[in-house]
């Protein structure tokens, strides 16, 4: 074992409690691409803010639109080695809580529970109603746009129903910014996996992690900005490297 993947062994199993917190780099080896990466989707095409969205039918369509464009992509996925030892160090208890940037629900799906998953940036994998909540799948949106081209309101409140993502210029949810704060401060040992740590306000956290004096690890194939205040630093592959250090195919 390299002596970097070691020492990450090591301090896992030193750690009473572990938050784990992830970015697009630990889902970019299952085949969803970072959108935000150069190249990536957001950077060809102009995002559709929060704003634009409540606004303009026509920016709801194309929301849409866009986002069955990925729907193949984002049923195919699946849990890679990364993740899998992300559920292991849930399943032993060595983790509390999984806090991601990531919208595509792949920690649920290798076996983290759902309430342990706090998602920054919502969920892709459903819809919902924004006015009263409702739940919506994504396969019955996709039927009825076909359909009809337009873009799908609430049958109970006639609301418009948007993915259950966070949106530029939509605010952060409270609940998960609270719940995300009071795991970091609760742990003792934080480990930042596949985010190169620029987006605020999710980047905070491992920055908050170090303020307190509370060990971090990152592990990101790029250098990041909070290279510096981590007490490990891995630049390497994410399954590989979570595998060997958990001990999980
Ligand atoms: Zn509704």
């Amino acid at each position: 074992m390299e002596p970097d993947i070691a020492e990450l062994k090591r301090m896992i199993e030193e750690a009473a409690r572990i938050v784990i917190f992830t970015g697009a780099g630990i889902s970019t080896e299952s085949g969803i691409p970072d959108f935000r990466s150069p190249g990536g989707i957001w950077t060809r095409m102009r995002p559709i803010d929060f704003s634009e969205f409540m606004s303009s039918e026509e920016a709801r369509r194309e929301s849409w639109r866009r986002r069955f464009a990925t729907d193949g992509t984002m049923r195919e996925a699946e849990p890679n080695r990364g993740h899998r030892a992300v559920a292991t160090l849930m399943n032993r208890g060595k983790a509390g809580a999984v806090i991601t940037q990531n919208i595509d629900g792949l920690h649920q799906a290798s076996g983290v529970p759902a309430d342990r998953v706090i998602e920054l940036h919502g969920n892709t994998t459903y819809a919902h109603c924004l006015d009263c909540g409702q739940r919506y799948e994504i396969e019955d949106i996709r039927i009825e746009f076909e359909r009809t081209g337009d873009a799908p309101n609430c049958q109970l409140c006639g609301g418009y129903v948007k993915t259950a993502t966070i949106s530029f210029g939509q605010s952060m949810p409270p609940a998960a910014m609270i719940r995300a704060e009071q795991e970091t401060l609760g742990c003792d040992l934080f480990i930042a996996i596949g985010s190169s740590l620029v987006v605020y306000p999710a980047a905070g956290f491992p920055e908050l992690a170090a303020r307190n004096g509370i060990r971090l690890v990152i592990l990101n194939r790029e250098p990041t900005g909070l290279d510096p205040y981590a007490d490990l630093v891995l630049h390497r592959e994410i399954g590989v490297t979570l595998g060997e250090a958990v001990g999980n195919n």
